[in-house]
């Protein structure tokens, strides 16, 4: 149910209100709008007779249901566009455009140091790596781990990148945040609930991807568990999905940037390097993103893709990276777009 304030509702009636929510054994989600608060009352739907009640509290405009099993994530509870602020100066989900850029897994601290000043120089405003590999054949290279997480921290330091990285279970959840910007949730674990839970009990801004066997509504849903734990910082994220095509590694679902946009109000990146696989692809998908609606995009960068430790063959040299990113520019201004 969504409780819409009057426009001129004071403080305590909408204290009045949360408690009355609370009481009926829901769970608060205040909403502060330009012109009214909305409180969204999440939590088992059989009380929703009582919940009508509200309606006549001081205060109140009217008492509507959501009628999406996603609440929080729905555009109904919140029809502006969500932006999520990482740091002082950047944000996703405004008109800037934002790249997270840098190679699939951290190596060293030269490879790390090295590629983040190049994306920085091209114009990415958040640096990505992994620390914590989620592989599919456990023989390859896992992640250098914490120490990987201390070459970000340091990346970082050095360029002022905020930085990204994954987090693979919910037991080095919070070692994890304590070196991320933004916590990524990969593919593998986007159904994973209790890591979704906890990483909803983080005040961290979460980058959810889609399960590459996922539909719209199950991400949506996926969302719906960060959010229904407390932490409304959700980025969304295509990567490919799972098709009969073998061309590229997956099919990048450009149709779930708009059909995303019109069902949440969640900012939506997308990972054309995953999605192809394939470095030749990158870019046109990468172009082609932007001209959907796209608030971001993730993109593999390595200064020596032949030797990297895992996705080399999607990986772009930094010298391409660049020549992308000059040309993204234009497609950003054509979106409306700053880059
Ligand atoms: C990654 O970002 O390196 C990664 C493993 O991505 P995905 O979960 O989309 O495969
Ligand atoms: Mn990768």
């Amino acid at each position: 149910m969504i409780i819409v304030m009057k426009a001129g509702a004071t403080k305590r009636e909408r204290d009045e209100v949360i408690k009355k929510i609370k009481e009926l054994g829901y769970k608060p989600h205040v909403i502060h709008g330009t012109t009214r608060d909305v409180i969204g009352a999440v939590g088992d739907e059989r009380g929703k007779v009582v919940l009508q009640s509200i309606e006549s509290m001081q205060g109140v405009e009217n008492v509507v249901p959501i009628l999406k099993p996603y609440k929080l994530a729905s555009r109904e509870i919140k029809k502006e566009s969500s932006s999520i602020k990482i740091s002082d100066n950047v944000a996703i989900g405004d008109k800037d455009i934002i790249v997270m850029a840098g190679p699939c897994a951290v190596e060293n601290e030269e490879q790390i140091i090295e590629v983040a000043f190049a994306v920085k120089k091209a114009g990415a405003k958040v640096l990505r790596g992994g620390a914590f590999k989620p592989r599919t054949s456990p023989y390859s290279f896992q992640g250098m781990k914490e120490e990987g997480l201390k070459l970000l921290a340091k990346a970082r330091e050095a360029t002022g990148l905020p930085i990204i990285t994954e987090v693979m279970n919910p037991e080095n959840a919070e070692l994890v945040a304590e070196y991320a910007d933004i916590l990524q949730i990969g593919t593998r674990n986007a159904q994973n609930f209790e890591l979704l839970k906890k990483l909803g009990q983080l005040q961290k801004p979460v980058l959810l991807k889609r399960g590459m066997s996922m539909t719209i509504q199950e991400l949506l849903m996926s969302a719906e568990y960060i959010m229904s734990e407390g932490n409304q910082s959700v980025i969304l994220c295509e990567r490919g999905i799972r098709t009969f095509e073998t061309a590229t590694r997956n099919t990048l679902d450009l149709s779930a940037i708009p059909v995303l946009k019109e069902k949440t109000h969640l900012p939506v990146v997308v990972d054309p390097s995953h999605a192809t696989g394939n470095y030749h692809y990158v870019a046109p998908m990468a172009f082609a993103a932007i001209a959907a609606g796209a608030d971001g995009l993730m993109i593999e960068v390595h200064p020596d893709p032949e030797r990297a430790f895992s996705d080399g063959p999607q990986s772009l040299v930094p010298k391409k990276f660049a020549l992308m990113m000059a040309k993204l520019r234009l497609f950003a201004e054509v979106s409306d777009r700053t880059l």
